[in-house]
């Protein structure tokens, strides 16, 4: 908790100082899948599960994870699909013992029953990726053939009867919002509502820019401000009003990319992001992120000056929270009235 803070002091003071001290870290475990999501894109719009990298085995990824923890309190454990990760439950059950606050890990959540001791035991917060409802549309998306919405299904039964156990505290649904499944969104969130699920919905971007058929989109437009009205009521939608709002109109925003730092499987560290691809150097051979990142702008410039994008969970949460502390008093105040009807 205490590195949050000073982190997020190291960020908001003025004359930001040139450490790399991240709020949260990503890691991308491996990008295997099986799936084949028709929106599925990293920011250059390669599928994730085209892109080549080795993973690296157990003992070297808590080995990375353990130098992450020294710079973060949070960490992402993601994909491609993490249950790909041949010794996933090693890694997991490694997990604990380097004490990250909160440990999330996203899921398509199809192959999840075998390991789900193993996730409930270390993860707190575990995000199923899910679009629609409708099982037809659903199966035609992911592409394994039919019957895989109704395994994903029966697996959130199970996972939910772990929450509370162990680390597991929170069970998420990460929507994406495309032209296509506009008309499903209202109903998986009432789901979500229903179940006691967090619901985070984002808009789909193909590379870093935002489909453009969501642009001006009056259903789209309208689904964000249904959810609006739902978080000032108190619902379990993810984000903070003003978050929404920029989700919502596809707002430019002044991006600070060094609030995360995202690292690829083979331990390679994304400057100054992601979404740009660039690795500046590799966490296992340079443990310092501050030497990496004077690394990254020694071969790749200064922190680019960006266009109109990437309004992602990441990129757009975490620079508002930097840009705009104030607009996260709802949230603040929403996260302790629930915490309030739980106890
Ligand atoms: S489940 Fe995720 S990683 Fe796999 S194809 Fe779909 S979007 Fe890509
Ligand atoms: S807006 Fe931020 S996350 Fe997107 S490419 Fe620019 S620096 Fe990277």
């Amino acid at each position: 908790m205490w590195r949050s803070v000073r982190n997020y002091f190291s960020h908001a003071l003025p004359g930001a100082s040139r450490r790399w001290d991240p709020l949260l870290a990503v890691y991308y475990l491996t990008y295997a899948c099986d799936f084949r999501c028709p929106y599925c894109s990293d920011g250059a719009q390669n599928p994730y599960y085209e892109l080549r990298a080795k993973v690296l085995p157990p003992d070297r990824v808590l080995e990375l994870l353990r130098r992450l923890r020294r710079a973060c309190d949070n960490v992402v454990i993601t994909g491609g699909e993490p249950l790909k990760y041949p010794q996933l439950d090693q890694v997991l059950r490694g997990l604990p013992s380097l004490g990250f606050d909160g440990v999330v890990f996203t899921t398509n959540g199809h192959d999840l029953a075998p390991h789900l001791e193993a996730v409930a035991g270390a993860v707190r917060y575990l995000v199923f990726s899910l679009d629609t409802l409708d099982h037809e549309r659903a199966d035609a998306c992911f592409g394994v053939g039919q019957g895989a919405l109704a395994r994903i299904l029966t697996n959130i039964d199970r996972a939910e009867t772990w929450v509370g156990s162990g680390a597991l505290r929170e069970i998420i649904i990460s929507a994406v919002a495309t032209p296509d499944n506009l008309d499903d969104l209202r109903g998986l969130y009432a789901w979500c509502k229903r179940r006691g699920f967090r619901f985070a919905l984002c808009p789909q971007l193909q590379g870093v820019h935002p489909n453009a058929a969501l642009r001006d989109n009056q259903a789209y437009h309208e689904l964000f401000d249904y959810l609006l009205a739902e978080k000032r009521s108190g619902g379990p939608v993810n984000g903070s009003p003003k978050y929404l709002e920029y989700m919502r109109d596809l707002r430019k925003f002044a991006c600070r990319p060094f609030t995360t730092v995202a690292v690829a499987p083979e331990g390679g560290v994304f400057y100054p992001c992601l979404e740009l691809g660039q690795e500046a150097g590799n966490l296992l051979e340079e443990p310092d992120l501050a030497r990496i990142r004077a690394l990254g702008e020694a071969r790749f410039g200064p922190q680019p000056r960006c266009d109109n994008r990437c309004q992602s969970a990441c990129a757009l949460g975490f620079s508002l929270i930097l840009n705009d502390p104030l607009s996260m008093v709802p949230e603040v105040w929403h996260n302790a009235r629930n915490a309030l009807k739980l106890g």
